[in-house]
């Protein structure tokens, strides 16, 4: 079966919502556009779909949206929709800013260790309309994490923050990798808890899947130290590896076995082919080796950074020139802070807005919350550089970055936590369009807060709609990846 492109994001569905209590990989894969939605929100929302004037109206739309969304461009954005005179601004009736949005890293801004940072909750309330100004902010997250499917991360954030997400908001380190289930027929995928990689991959189209454990299960003398458990026995893929040309080799998550690993990723850069047990003599030959990103630290339970995918990475390239005495092996790396991981970015908050807000233009600017400044900061700040939006670049000190120290790459501002920065992007834009706003109105009108954001030139000044690139709109052009070589 062909693999769908991951870069052609999913067009013209209406949303499903489903419980992130009852949800399962099935039901987000049955087809189209899906949102996760915390169980007491489906309760929630099917009462305030009965009786609200401004909800009538959002269902109309949905359905006619749905039955040629190639039109919406002649339709009122849902941030115009009307709204009861008087009636207190709810979750259902609050409109939605097409002016600006959010992109979040999610370890060491919004999860720490598994569970969620407490003010990164109250900022996706804010997100949602629970703030001063009345509008709700569209959002995508973009993690270099992985190690499963962007559904199941997207189900486990879900509870986590206590809010609803769809997998189309979500670009994980690996996500990319779908693009090459074309160019190899035989891989070897590494990282990741059990099987689960495995899954990825080949939920991803690739064709055939090998793992360490299957090398190992083969010929246990591969690792002199690391035993299969019995489990990992009975999952491990038997077959003679000796014959079989490994063509690539993707590090999908962080290693589980990092001597056990790197033996083996070692002994596949040596050989002749990519068949394992053969060493090559110009060392040359190996398979290509991708990385789904290149954190060396990130920001996990412990109170100091925990090692990465990056320093594993590291480690291997420094091996190899050890072992070759002196040859250098190329490794590739996805993820932020390439430009291409922040086009594809681009591209996926597009579609989102279109999908689920009907705003068919890109946002004036796009803030980025991130606590790592090799990859966050630097990513956000460069390719501020090059799209003809702007790209705000946000650092929190709940994660990897640590007050006291100086940030490798400097960020528009730094702020305590998720929700600082959610209130920062805010005030900045209200700002915005409040300047120029003359005296005689008052700064305090309602009138402003809707319309001015949502692009009313009556009111305020309207800072030009910029267009993104030519070159984000296309799929697959613009690397999606760095090479480096020690
Ligand atoms: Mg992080």
């Amino acid at each position: 079966m062909a693999p769908s492109n991951p870069l052609r994001l999913p067009m013209g569905n209406r949303l499903r919502r489903l419980s992130s209590m009852t949800a399962t990989e099935r039901d987000i894969k049955e087809g189209g556009p899906v949102v996760i939605v915390p169980e007491r929100m489906m309760a929630q929302r099917s009462q305030s779909h009965h009786g609200s004037f401004a909800a009538s109206l959002e269902t109309a739309r949905n359905e006619l949206v749905a039955i040629d969304l190639e039109e919406e461009a002649i339709l009122s954005p849902i941030s115009s929709s009307p709204e009861t005179p008087g009636s207190p601004i709810t979750p259902v009736d609050v409109p939605t800013t097409d002016a600006f949005a959010f992109a979040f890293d999610i370890d060491g801004v919004l999860v720490r260790g598994g569970r969620p940072i407490p003010e990164a909750v109250e900022a996706m309330k804010v997100l949602k309309g629970k703030n001063e100004y009345g509008v709700k902010v569209p959002y995508i997250f973009l993690t270099n994490g992985g190690g499963k499917t962007e559904a199941e991360r997207c189900i486990d954030l879900s509870r986590q923050l206590d809010i609803e997400i769809s997998p189309a908001q979500f670009i994980c380190g690996h996500t990319p990798m779908r693009e090459m289930v074309e160019r190899y027929e035989t891989v070897l995928v590494v990282g990741g808890e059990g099987e689960k990689c495995r899954q990825v991959a080949e939920g991803y189209g690739f064709r055939d899947v090998i793992t360490p454990g299957d090398i190992i299960k083969d010929n246990e003398a591969t690792t002199p130290f690391r035993k299969l458990t019995a489990e990992e026995r009975a999952n491990s893929r038997k077959r003679d590896y000796g014959k079989t040309r490994i063509e690539a080799i993707f590090v999908f998550a962080d290693s589980r076995d990092w001597a056990g690993d790197i033996q083996i990723i070692l002994d596949l850069a040596m050989s002749k082919g990519g068949y394992i047990g053969t060493l090559s003599k110009t060392f040359e030959e190996g398979p290509p080796i991708y990385f789904s990103h290149n954190d060396i630290v990130w920001s996990a339970a412990h109170g100091n950074v925990r090692l990465g995918m990056g320093a594993l990475r590291k480690i291997v390239e420094m091996l190899f020139n050890d072992l070759t005495k002196g040859k250098e092996l190329e490794t590739i790396a996805f993820g932020k802070p390439q430009i291409g991981t922040f086009e594809f970015a681009t591209r996926l908050l597009q579609q989102w807005r279109k999908d689920e807000h009907r705003i068919n233009r890109p946002p004036e600017t796009v803030y980025f919350v991130g606590d790592t400044p090799e990859s966050d900061i630097r990513g956000t700040n460069q390719f501020n550089e090059r799209s003809k939006n702007e790209w705000y670049s946000l650092l929190v000190r709940t994660g990897v970055f640590q007050e006291g120290t100086q940030p490798a790459y400097t960020p528009r501002i730094t702020v305590d936590t998720v929700l600082d920065a959610v209130k920062h992007g805010m005030k900045r834009e209200f700002s915005k369009k409040m300047k120029g706003v003359t005296d005689g109105i008052p700064a305090n009108s309602l009138a402003l807060k809707h319309s001015s954001l949502n692009g009313d030139p009556a009111v305020g000044t309207k800072t030009p709609i910029l267009e993104v690139s030519e070159s984000s709109s296309e799929v697959g052009t613009p690397p999606l990846c760095s090479r480096s070589s020690v």
